[in-house]
């Protein structure tokens, strides 16, 4: 598993701050329990031996008009852990089932959709 993220701030034993930068204009996105900003956060926390309080994910989009959610969700450092072994079930059933496909929201920004059956 891989992905980059645009930007952190790592504060040794206080909070890791994990940025992503969003240039589009037209799709707002909340921070809040986005596995993307999770699974960068999962990524950056592991390589750090988990040293960190609490861990913050920003999602920045400047361009965007008229949404006032948050633009960061924090959260303890113990409950982001929980979230390897979800990504450890999601790794585990596309091992096992390469070619079962399912529709979604997800899709929207995948790379494969050209191709996907
Ligand atoms: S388009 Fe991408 S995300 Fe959607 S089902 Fe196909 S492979 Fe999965």
């Amino acid at each position: 598993m891989f992905g980059t993220f645009d930007s952190a701030v790592v504060d040794h034993f206080g909070t890791l701050n994990v940025i992503d930068f969003k240039y589009g204009a037209g799709h707002a996105v909340s921070p809040v329990k986005n596995l993307q900003m999770i699974f960068y956060g999962v990524g950056l926390a592991h390589l750090y031996q988990w040293n960190f309080k609490r861990v913050r994910l920003w999602v920045v989009q400047p361009r965007i008009k008229g949404y006032d959610g948050p633009t960061y969700w924090e959260v303890p450092t113990l409950e982001l852990k929980t979230y390897v072994d979800f990504f450890k079930r999601a790794v585990d059933r596309v091992e096992l089932n390469p070619n079962e496909f399912v529709e979604g929201g997800h899709c929207h920004w995948c790379k494969a959709k050209g191709i996907c059956p």
